[in-house]
């Protein structure tokens, strides 16, 4: 009887303490104070950089060589770069950090415009580098355009990007820029804007921080040419059937706080 009265009595403070726990909290997650502060986090992005920063003169001298699989490569085309811009030019561990669950995009829209941008080290220099070695470098973001009440702009984020990229260092013509959703065929399956790039470049190198900043499909929602929702196992093997090119042609940013991993957990 006793055990049974004690058992009774602590059972909703147990539940009550498990509900408490399973709550997520941003201030208990190491991959977003790792981004933020290690030490360890910087030296992998400047390590990612610095051979990305190696490897341009030896793609632009090779005219056949192109990052992009299955591209029929023309010698002629000018080189370009891809890159994406969060986790991969801007570091948003600080707002991943404080903004108010749930996540929403005019959430994230509003911190870029209020708060200043911080630059993924390495970054910077790399696009410079590019640049002075004569590649064009575009940014492919899957930041969504949505509208704002009381503005007829259909696309008034893509003004924060050009912005936050401006207060790292990166002045953009509005060409180098595209989001999610700014052309009615721009959907969040990045491929169908790399392959326009790839219509008037030779692109040489693919720089990001998710597997679809590289590859089609890397998501549980179907899009464009993907016919079955992603799985673990065809997120694995899209990665290692593409391992020549990790670190020689694709440089991966580690992201441990958000992404497209996270759907197949
Ligand atoms: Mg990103």
């Amino acid at each position: 009887m006793q055990l049974a009265k004690i058992v009774r009595t602590i059972a909703p403070v147990l539940v009550l303490a498990g509900c408490a726990h399973s709550e997520y909290d941003p201030y208990h997650d190491s991959g977003i104070f790792w981004v933020k502060d290690a030490a360890e986090y910087q030296a992998v992005s400047m390590q990612i950089y610095a051979q990305a920063t190696a490897d341009i003169a030896t793609f632009v001298a090779d005219s056949s060589w192109s990052a992009m699989p299955d591209q029929a490569v023309d010698p002629l085309l000018p080189p370009a770069i891809i890159l994406d811009i969060d986790q991969t030019m801007l570091n948003g561990a600080e707002f991943q950090l404080i903004y108010e669950r749930p996540y929403s995009n005019e959430k994230r829209d509003a911190w870029g415009r209020e708060h200043a941008a911080t630059a993924v080290p390495g970054a910077v220099e790399f696009v410079k580098a590019a640049r002075a070695a004569g590649v064009e470098t575009f940014f492919v973001t899957n930041r969504p355009c949505e509208k704002r009440a009381g503005n007829p702009d259909p696309c008034p984020q893509f003004q924060t990007a050009v912005d936050d990229l401006r207060e790292i260092g990166i002045e953009v013509n509005t060409d180098q820029v595209s989001l999610s959703g700014q052309q009615s065929d721009w959907d969040r399956e990045k491929l169908v804007r790399r392959k326009l790039i790839a219509e008037s470049y030779r692109v040489i190198m693919l720089v990001g921080d998710d597997l679809s900043d590289f590859v089609p499909c890397a998501r549980t929602k179907v899009m464009a040419t993907c016919e079955t929702p992603t799985t673990a196992e065809s997120r694995n093997a899209a990665m290692r059937k593409y391992q020549h090119y990790w670190g020689h042609g694709w440089y991966i940013l580690p992201n441990p706080m958000h992404g497209s991993w996270t759907s197949v957990l």
